[in-house]
């Protein structure tokens, strides 16, 4: 039986060239490799065309490249597409192209499923399956950069880590995506342009700001009070504000850096004056702006937007206290792609 082949994307740069010295090649040989990997995003051996024919075989003898692939692609009337993304093993996650009018951004995929337990959220209700490897997640931004070319005819400009699953329990592997991403011999991406949004896990903050990988830090805050966090966000009950409010300072303190706080305003949830302040004081720990997201609804009649009026008192409190606010629009909500709504409702497979 053939042995299971080592997927070549896994290996460092390094063992690139020494896989190359090792078998009586060049070490350079691996440099070039790994410009076809990672700045290419090519598919398969045969594509790596200043390799020798001899060199192509032994690639494909040893390796394999286990690229995903697009199960189902749906456009929604504002132009946002929603892609269900194949895995190797047949796992299906999703990944969103939202155009603008100036930029394009991919909203990609950490997790298969999710490790946190939001009420409000679709993806939620998946149970975490497994994290994404570095090259998954890598794929899903080449993919929605070559759908922007395609259908907009601009490279993509920005990516959030906003869909499926929790990038700070996928750390390493979101970090070594973002490296390639980055990279000038991979994707060449400023890292300004990605940010990684946290349900919070207050020691991964830190570390991301130690490891001064220099993204944007979103947090999903949705209420400043601990005792409704914990209602709607029941893991909230291990990780505290007061912990997270020390992790946004340590965060600001290395990196300078202001933080989006995403808030979605629920009726009867975080509609009152209290809710307005506390979220006024957690704003003014260190320097924030305040994104206020739209719900998209998810079949639970526990949650229903807040009225307009009660979205006007939040922005014009926030302004009067100097805190950057936007209200912002839902994208792709016709397709299911929106904030939230990403569970793979047209794919069975995801049991598989
Ligand atoms: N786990 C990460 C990233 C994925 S969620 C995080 O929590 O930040 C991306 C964003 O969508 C988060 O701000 C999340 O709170 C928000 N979201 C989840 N369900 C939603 C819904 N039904 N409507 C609108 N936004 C939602």
């Amino acid at each position: 039986m053939e042995a299971l082949k080592q997927d070549i994307r896994a290996l460092s740069k390094q063992e690139l060239r020494d896989f190359f010295t090792a078998a009586g090649d060049r070490a350079f040989r691996g440099d070039q490799v790994y410009q076809w990997l990672w700045q290419k995003g090519v598919h398969n051996f045969e594509g790596m065309s200043n390799l020798s024919k001899h060199t192509r075989a032994l690639l494909e003898e040893k390796f394999c490249i286990n690229h995903i692939a697009i199960d189902q692609q749906q456009r929604s009337t504002d132009g946002t597409i929603k892609n269900a993304i194949r895995l190797h093993d047949g796992k299906i996650v999703e990944s969103v192209l939202i155009p603008t009018k100036t930029r394009t951004t991919a909203c990609v995929s950490s997790q298969v499923g999710c490790s946190l337990d939001c009420t409000f959220c679709a993806t939620a209700r998946l149970k975490r399956m497994r994290n994404l490897n570095p090259d998954e997640i890598f794929d899903q931004v080449y993919t929605i950069d070559q759908q922007s070319r395609l259908y907009y005819q601009r490279p993509l400009s920005n990516i959030v880590f906003m869909g499926m699953g929790e990038p700070l329990m996928n750390y390493s592997n979101v970090l070594a995506a973002v490296d390639k991403i980055t990279h000038k011999e991979g994707l060449g991406m400023s890292p300004k342009r990605i940010t990684l949004s946290t349900s919070g896990i207050p020691k991964m903050i830190k570390k991301l700001a130690a490891d001064e990988v220099k993204i944007n830090l979103a947090l999903s805050l949705h209420t400043a009070r601990q005792e409704v966090r914990e209602q709607i966000m029941p893991f909230a009950k291990s990780f505290p504000l007061q912990d997270i409010q020390e992790a946004l300072q340590h965060w600001y303190d290395y990196t300078r850096s202001r933080v989006t706080l995403e808030y979605i305003v629920w009726k009867n949830i975080n509609d009152q004056q209290k809710d307005i302040n506390a979220l006024i004081d957690f704003a003014q720990i260190v320097p924030t702006k305040v994104n206020l997201i739209q719900y998209n609804a998810i079949d639970d009649d526990r949650f229903e937007q807040a009225d307009k009026s009660v979205i006007k008192a939040y922005t014009s409190q926030l302004e009067a206290a100097h805190i950057t606010v936007t209200v912002r629009q839902s994208r792709g909500q016709d397709i299911d792609a929106a904030c939230g709504q990403l569970a793979n409702k047209n794919t069975a497979k995801i049991e598989g």
